[in-house]
Parts: structure tokens; sequence; C-alpha cells
């Protein structure tokens, strides 16, 4: 394909804010491609030339990609900057410049790069992340400035946006496994049913996290070699995750005999060891490996294994007195910069309590216990690594006594997980329970939502631009983000300044690519900040999005919306705008506390 008419899909799909459409495009877009490029096409549809969990980043500055624009087309940077700080996307300025100032040049070019397919472009952009060391400004933008020579307006539109990490199209994983489902053809070349390529599409993406690896095997092998692929070291699985219960005899009752663990409250680290080489991923498949030298050490020298993988939560301490420092504390070690230095003040710890694989094979379809066997012979004791305590329990007394025990010490509660399980990735349900500290009876968990926009306030405040934030949660099903309150009280100025800063960056003129809201705030800002939301109670509302349905018979029923919710901190260091509360979660918390 050339990128000429990638940039054509591209176009289509930015224009568009339904997701069925969206599916529709790119079910177009995947199978007008081939098995050679099919990959490289799935991760230029996410602004990307590797998946999400490589620490491939093209990084160039504005200056640079403006640098580069200019040079393409023969006039200064200034000029360049002059328009961007006009329009505010370097896309639009691409495109722009390259048809008013140069139409020759784009009509030239409109032939010539009718040749210039994918994978050339592609090779050029890896090209330009692969160059490091002295001169690496000048050669990169002298790479990208000659591709720019090639295409035309459109292309350049798309092309400049990539290395500023702003494609802006917005398609999140499930609405790409979503078009491959699709678009997908059997390894004889049949069309394959949509709802049934989902599942094993899925399924692998949860087992690899890659999904252009997935889209190669799909084309190149069919479905059944997708069924069949397997966890790969270096390559993330898709963490595991906690369902709620109130209390200790709802666990018992509804798992049986489990084993309880502490939760502990740092951040997920999942470690792979693939002889000498380390990588480690976030619960969001972020790549995490260069922040954590103590980490590496400590699996190279505790883990007696030639190849492994741990899921662990990692937390600081402090060397002298052995104590563990708070949430806060520990996330301040997730910087890219002065990782020496806060590898010295804030060491961590990890607490491994699940071994995913070891030695070639995986251990996911494994139960817990064999699991548990297998890692307590598999990691030297106590270290930088140490194994999280472990009790078997199956009586509510005994784990009520634990889980006070715990939350005496300190700690954020347990989590109980089912003995006979096997290690669902990406999934969230029953097998594993977090017990939090209030677990009586109130809403005692907080909600993690994501911010959709903002309405003007009223009155002295909006000096800060006070007034309220419109937000919602993630809908999984459905791979968009649906309404559940607007905040206006509780925000102190500092807050709503911070909340202006990070917003300003990404407000968007139109409501944006799977965002479903009744509501039109004054602003729309594109669904990526992520802010912790205590409530009172989870009521239905007509006007909210969150789990609303239309019925057989045409009837609307209500949303689930929250009550006096007021933000507790910023969770964008740790959490994608996926990794929100689902509509599900959501539900299950509001017949939970109508229980009571
Ligand atoms: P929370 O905000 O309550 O931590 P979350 O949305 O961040 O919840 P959950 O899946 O609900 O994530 O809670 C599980 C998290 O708890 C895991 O992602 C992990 O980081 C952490 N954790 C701490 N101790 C354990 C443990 N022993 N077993 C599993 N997860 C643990």
């Amino acid at each position: 394909m050339t990128f000429q008419a990638l940039s054509l899909f591209f176009q289509k799909l930015e224009s568009t804010s339904s997701r069925l459409t969206l599916i529709d495009i790119l079910s177009d877009l995947f199978k007008a491609s081939d098995a050679s490029e099919i990959d490289k096409i799935v991760y230029l549809t996410q602004g990307r030339i590797a998946p999400f969990f490589e620490a491939v980043e093209i990084g160039m500055a504005e200056k640079q990609v403006a640098g580069a624009l200019a040079a393409s087309l023969n006039i200064k940077r200034e000029e360049v900057l002059k328009l961007y700080g006009k329009l505010g996307d370097m896309g639009a300025v691409a495109e722009q410049l390259n048809s008013k100032l140069n139409p020759s040049a784009s009509l030239r070019a409109r032939t010539q790069n009718s040749k210039l397919v994918v994978g050339e472009v592609f090779a050029v952009l890896k090209q330009i992340a692969d160059t490091k060391g002295e001169g690496t400004v000048e050669k990169r933008q002298t790479l990208l400035s000659n591709l720019l020579k090639k295409l035309n307006s459109l292309s350049s539109k798309y092309l400049v946006r990539i290395p500023l990490g702003n494609l802006r199209l917005g398609i999140g994983d499930p609405t790409i496994l979503d078009g491959l489902a699709k678009a997908a053809l059997n390894a004889a070349g049949a069309k394959l049913d949509r709802v049934i390529a989902r599942k094993p599409l899925e399924g692998a993406y949860n087992r690899t996290s890659d999904l252009g690896l997935i889209a190669k095997t799909l084309w190149e092998k069919g479905l059944d070699a997708v069924s069949s692929l397997k966890v790969i070291v270096g390559k993330p699985i898709r963490s595991e995750r906690c369902e709620r219960l109130p209390s200790a005899e709802k666990a018992i009752e509804k798992m049986g005999t489990v084993d309880a663990q502490p939760k502990y409250d740092g951040f997920r680290v999942q470690i792979h060891k693939d002889g000498t080489k380390i990588s480690m991923f976030s619960r969001n498949l972020e790549n995490m490996t260069q922040m954590f030298p103590e980490l590496i050490e400590g699996t190279l020298k505790q883990v007696k294994a030639r190849s492994a993988i741990l899921d662990t939560e990692a937390l600081a301490y402090n060397t002298e007195s052995e104590e563990f420092l708070p949430f806060q504390e520990t996330t301040k070690r997730r910087r890219k910069y002065n990782i020496e230095e806060l590898a010295k003040s804030l060491p961590l710890k990890a607490f491994v309590f699940d071994l995913l694989y070891k030695d070639g094979e995986s251990l996911i379809d494994k139960p817990l216990v064999e699991r548990l066997e297998i890692l307590d012979r598999t990691i030297k004791e106590d270290g930088v690594l140490t194994k999280a305590r472990t009790r078997t329990v199956s009586d509510p007394k005994t784990l009520n006594i634990i889980l006070q025990d715990y939350i005496s010490k300190g700690l954020e509660g347990i989590v109980v997980k089912k003995l006979e399980s096997s290690y669902e990735a990406g999934a969230r349900n029953f097998n594993w329970v977090k017990l939090k500290r209030h677990a009586n009876g109130e809403l005692n968990d907080t909600i993690d939502c994501v911010i959709l926009g903002y309405v003007f306030g009223k009155g002295k405040r909006t000096a800060f631009g006070a007034g309220a934030l419109l937000v919602g949660v993630y809908d999984d099903k459905r791979d968009e983000f649906v309404t559940v309150s607007k905040i206006g009280t509780g925000l102190s100025d500092e807050e709503w300044k911070e909340i202006h800063k990070r917003a300003d960056k990404i407000k968007v003129d139109h409501k944006p690519a799977r965002v479903n809201s009744l509501i039109t705030p004054s602003v729309w800002i594109k669904p990526e900040i992520v802010i912790e939301v205590l409530a009172d109670e989870i009521t239905r509302s007509p006007i909210h999005t969150a789990g609303s349905i239309v019925t057989k018979s045409g009837d609307k029923e209500p949303g689930y919306a929250l009550r006096f919710p007021r933000l507790v901190s910023f969770r964008t260091s740790d959490k994608k705008p996926e990794d929100a509360t689902t509509v599900s979660e959501l539900i299950s918390m509001y017949r939970q506390q109508n229980k009571k």
C-alpha cells in the first residue's frame, strides 16, 4: 500500500466520531493490506512504529519537525513555527504550507509518491528512531525532510504528526481488534465471522499485547495460528486484576478456599528475564526497564531460571528504618530522568506474587497453588525481590483477622485469590478480589474517571478557569468513554490551575472519537487525564450515558452517575484512560451498595 493511500484512510478515520464507522474503515484498511505490511500499518494507525511496550521513540521536538518541514519546502523555520503558533497542529501546518507554497512540487510529489509505499516510510521512521549520538538532531531532521519532499500535502499532514507522538486518531486497542476481526480471513482466504474471530484475537492480545504480531500471524497463517500464539518473554502479558467484595464473609462464600496476600500499595511491575536480558512493564504496558536498575540487578541475582516472567508490586522503602513508604513517595520513581539518584534515595523492593513463565514454559494455565509452589523454588530468599506472603484460608473469621492484622500494619488491605484459578490475562473477575480498609459496607472505593471536558464557571473564581469538569468512565465492551458526573465542588484554585494547564494542551473543537455524551461541555478535551474520584453514592440518571441502554421496545434505561463526587488525586502517571474504572465495575459497585 502506498503511504498516500494510507493517509486517505487516516483522513477518513479522523473525520468520524462513530465507533462503528471507525471499525468499518479500519476493516477496509486492513483488507487492503498484505501480509508483508499489515503489522506496520497496525502500528502506524496508532502513531507508532512498534508496539506500545517497546521503548522505541521517534521523539522529535516541535522545533526539529518544523525545521524538517521548512527544509523540505525551502522556507524559514520561523515561518513554520509562526503558523504552528496559530493552528496548534503541525499536521495542519504541513498540509497548508505544502499545498499553498508549493503546488507544483506537491503535484509532482503526488505522482511520485504513488510509488512510495508504507514499508519505505516505515523504514525511514525506524531509521530516525535508531539515530543516536553526535549530530542526531541534524540527521533526524534531514531524514524527515527528505521523506517530506516526496509526499503530497495530505500525506505530509499525517507523517509529521508521528515523530511528535500525536497522530490524533485516538484509536484504542479494542477498536483495532474489532477492525482486524471484521477484516479477518482464514488461511485459505475465506471470510471469517467477526464475532467468532474476535475472541481468539483478544486471547492472543491478552497473552502478547502485540497487535502487529497478531495481525501478521493472522494474515500469514490464519486464525488457528493466532489461537496458538503463546506467552513470549519480552512481550508483556496483560495483567490479571481484582474484583471487589464488601467483606471477608462474602469473599469466602463466593470463592471457597482462598490464598490471602497483603495488598501492597506501590505500582505493578511485570519482570521478564531472558538469560541476562531483563525487561519490565507497568500494568498499562509501558516499558519501565530503564527506570529501575536495582530490580534488574535483583532479578539477575535472585531468579533461579534461565527465563521467567514475574508479576510483582514494587514499593520504595527507607533503608535505615526498613519501612515501606507511602504510594506518593513510591510513584516518584516512575520518571525517566535522574534514575541513579532516585534509585539511591528511594530504593525499591518488589514483592513477587505470581510466576507466569519459567524456562520456556508458560505457567498461566496452571492453577495458582502450583504457580506459587514453582515460584517458591525459583526465587532465592529475600533481597530486592521478596516473595509475597501467602496464607491459605477457608473460614471468614480467620480471613477477617488477617485483614485487620495487615490493615493495622498500615497496608491497604488484602488480595484474596482462588486457589485453583489459572492466570486469566487481562481479566477482572472473582478469581482475584480485593478487600480494603473500610470494607464494611459503604461505598468505600474510589473511582478512576477520565476528564472529557469542562464547563466554564461564573463568579470570581472564573479567573482560575473554575467551573465543572465533565468526567466519564470506560466502557470496555464498546471501547468508548461514557459520562458519569460533573465535578464542580471540592477543587482548590491550585487544582483548577493544574487541570487547565493539562487540559488546555489537549482541548479539541469537537467531540472526540470514542466519547459518548448527552452533555455538551464548553470545551471538549481528549480523553487522556485520569483522576481518582470519591463519591457518596452511585445513582441512576437519565443525563449520563454510563450503562444506559435502549431496550428492544425502544425504552431508554437511565445511566449510572456519581452523587457528591470529589477529586482525590491525579492518576495520569500510572493509568491510561482505558485503565479507568469500567462500566461493569461501576454497575457491580452499584449493586453491592444497594444490597446493604
Ligand atoms: P487500586 O486503585 O485499588 O489499587 P487498581 O484499579 O489500581 O486498584 P486493581 O486491579 O483493582 O487495580 O487492584 C489490584 C492491584 O493491586 C494490582 O494491579 C497490583 O498493582 C496491586 N497489588 C498489590 N498487592 C497485590 C497482590 N498481592 N496481588 C495482586 N495485586 C496486588
